[in-house]
């Protein structure tokens, strides 16, 4: 079963703060990516909407945004990062903000890093993941913009980043031709979400 089946997308609401969180009453997947990686046309691409421009409406990219897909799980929006463009009060805030959620949240299950195809992997990239390992919860990386590349290329630069991040889930996608998005949801589904437990 695909979660798609029945995938109706319901944004929920945007929050900094755990006791402002909606109720954990299903699976979360957080969704982090640097401005400009794609991530919300990678979110649009994957419910088949336009859900995605709630979060970049003024006042909301910086929270955590809520959204509800289908049935069965939840999308957790974060906040672009890219520490180096930030302020020093800003990146405390940011920082904080997130280690809270990806510490304290009972129901996150796991990590979507989304990037784009031609970015290498940083500091920033290896922060976050390393913040996922010591609270113990899985990381795939999402690489967008493949229909720039070549085949060869696109396995290339899939290599160097697996190389470079230690990560072995990684796929590739192009949001402009629909390519790569089925198989991260059928990923996410059946290793998140499927077997989980209340
Ligand atoms: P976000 O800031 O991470 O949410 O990024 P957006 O989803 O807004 O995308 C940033 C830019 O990259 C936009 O101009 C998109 O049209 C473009 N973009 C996103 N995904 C793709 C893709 O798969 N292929 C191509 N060619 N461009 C893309």
């Amino acid at each position: 079963m695909f979660a798609s089946m029945s995938m109706a997308v319901r944004y929920l609401k945007s929050a900094v703060f755990a006791k402002d969180f909606p109720e954990g009453d299903r699976p979360e997947i957080a969704i982090a990516g640097r401005s400009n990686a794609g991530k919300s046309s990678y979110i649009n691409a994957l419910t088949n909407s336009r859900i995605a421009k709630v979060s970049q409406t003024p006042g909301k990219t910086r929270l955590l945004n809520f959204f509800d897909i289908g049935a069965h799980y939840r999308f957790v929006d974060m906040p672009g990062y890219g520490f180096a463009s930030r302020s020093g009060d800003e990146m405390k805030s940011w920082q904080s903000m997130i280690e809270d959620y990806l510490s304290l949240r009972g129901n996150l299950v796991g990590l979507v890093l989304v990037m784009d195809i031609n970015r290498d992997w940083d500091k920033d990239e290896e922060m976050l993941v390393r913040f996922m390992y010591t609270v113990g919860r899985p990381v795939i990386v999402i690489l967008t913009k493949e229909d720039r590349l070549t085949a060869g290329e696109i396995q290339k630069r899939k290599k160097a980043i697996q190389k470079a991040s230690n990560i072995q889930n990684i796929f590739t996608v192009s949001t402009v031709k629909k390519t790569g998005v089925k198989e991260t949801e059928e990923f996410i589904f059946q290793n998140w979400v499927k077997g989980y437990k209340l």
